[in-house]
């Protein structure tokens, strides 16, 4: 980028309010559909570089039809929630994570780069402006969802790296979906020859690529009656991660330890969630077996990041050592796991046979509702009504 274009400065943000706010749903309720009042849109270009940034009413935006996005899938997107806390503050979870990493996607397909404390700092407006109203004090234990993207706007049909890009945040009430929670969620193992990610690919980045693909073997799985597909790799059936979340499997192992697994980074083949990351440093500082201060009546365990296979946790099913199996993200939190059909053979996954579970969602819950002081919740200061 040439020094003359200007950076993404939150600091210039113009705001202009809709003179027609929406009437607010009741968070989580049936008519708790589409976004809030308001979006940010800043917009890019190879001459100026990134525009002063514009918070607007929510609304359709223009482009050409022969805008990047719309053909090659410039596009990359990052999911955050606004929680109402039970103290009756709004909190982020670790935002500046998913800043850092939305730069990374944008880098990862060639869309104009930018200081991601930028984009934390709009996000946070945005959220000071809409969140008051959209979740209000009397419904502590609420959240909406925040979704930061990125686009290819250049209008030249050309294949290069686009020369015009807008970023847009927008926040969304999240639909009541049949909740999993208590009786776990039952995922088909995805097809034979069937792939989400490769190596070298972009798996390991929130690219809007990554997902229309798969839509197709999700409708085909919930069509059958399941929630998610768990998507494997390779002639061995690795175990990557399931629907728009990372997995974790508890078993124990032949050597009488609990163990929790979850694959590993390398090779790209699962986005790097920060409900993940959390959750292994939550575990190796709380319940691992070198570091046991908190335990209590809870077994230690070996937290592991490596590849394993639908092989072992099928052999520890047969031989009654698998334990349990939780899916990971901000979507859909920390939700445990109950069957996994293997290529027509059921594999039955006990829910609530250990405490782990519960204790994640607890201790996740306690930061992001602010029953806990934490780093990781970062308080959106509201206006003294
Ligand atoms: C977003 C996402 C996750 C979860 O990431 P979090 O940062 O924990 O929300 C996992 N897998 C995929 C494919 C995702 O898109």
């Amino acid at each position: 980028m040439a020094t003359s274009t200007q950076p993404l400065d939150a600091s210039r943000l113009s705001i202009h309010l809709t003179t027609t706010p929406r009437e607010v749903p009741i968070p989580g309720s049936k008519t708790a559909t589409g976004c809030t009042d308001h979006m940010i849109i800043a917009d890019w270009t190879t001459e100026a570089g990134w525009s002063t940034p514009q918070l607007v009413p929510y609304g359709p935006m223009e482009m050409m039809p022969s805008a990047s996005v719309l053909h090659y899938s410039t596009s990359c997107f990052e999911g955050l929630k606004l929680y109402r806390g039970h103290d009756g503050n709004l909190r982020l979870f670790r935002p500046e994570a998913n800043c850092a990493r939305f730069l990374r996607s944008a880098q990862r397909i060639s869309l104009p780069e930018f200081d991601p404390e930028q984009v934390q700092h709009l996000i946070r407006k945005l959220c000071e402006i809409d969140g008051p109203r959209w979740l209000p004090k009397i419904y502590p234990g609420r959240f909406l969802y925040l979704r930061p993207t990125m686009i290819g706007t250049d209008s030249s049909l050309g294949f290069h790296a686009p020369r015009a890009a807008r970023l847009f945040i927008i926040i969304c009430c999240w639909p009541t979906i049949q909740s999993a929670d208590d009786t776990g969620m039952r995922l088909v193992v995805s097809t034979e020859g069937s792939v989400r990610a490769w190596p070298g690919g972009t798996g390991a980045s929130k690219v809007g690529a990554n997902y229309g693909p798969t839509v197709q073997a999700h409708v085909k799985a919930t069509t059958a009656g399941f929630q998610q597909v768990l998507w494997v790799f390779g002639k061995d059936d690795q175990v990557t991660e399931s629907g728009s979340s990372n997995l974790f499997t508890i078993w124990e192992t032949t050597d009488g330890r609990v163990e929790i697994v979850t694959c590993p980074l390398e090779n790209d083949l699962v986005l790097p969630g920060i409900t993940r990351q959390s959750i292994l440093a939550l575990l190796r500082e709380r319940l691992d077996v070198e570091g046991s201060a908190l335990l209590g009546s809870v077994k230690p365990v070996t937290v592991a990041e490596r590849s394993y296979t639908m092989g072992e946790i099928q052999a520890a099913a047969r031989e009654n050592r698998l334990l349990g199996a939780f899916a990971a993200g901000t979507a859909y939190f920390v939700t445990p796991v109950s069957y996994i059909d293997y290529r027509g053979e059921g594999i039955e996954v006990p829910v609530g046979k250990v405490p782990y579970v519960a204790l994640l969602q607890e201790w996740l819950a306690d930061i992001m509702y602010g029953k806990v002081e934490s780093d990781w919740a970062e308080v959106v200061e509201e206006p003294t009504a």
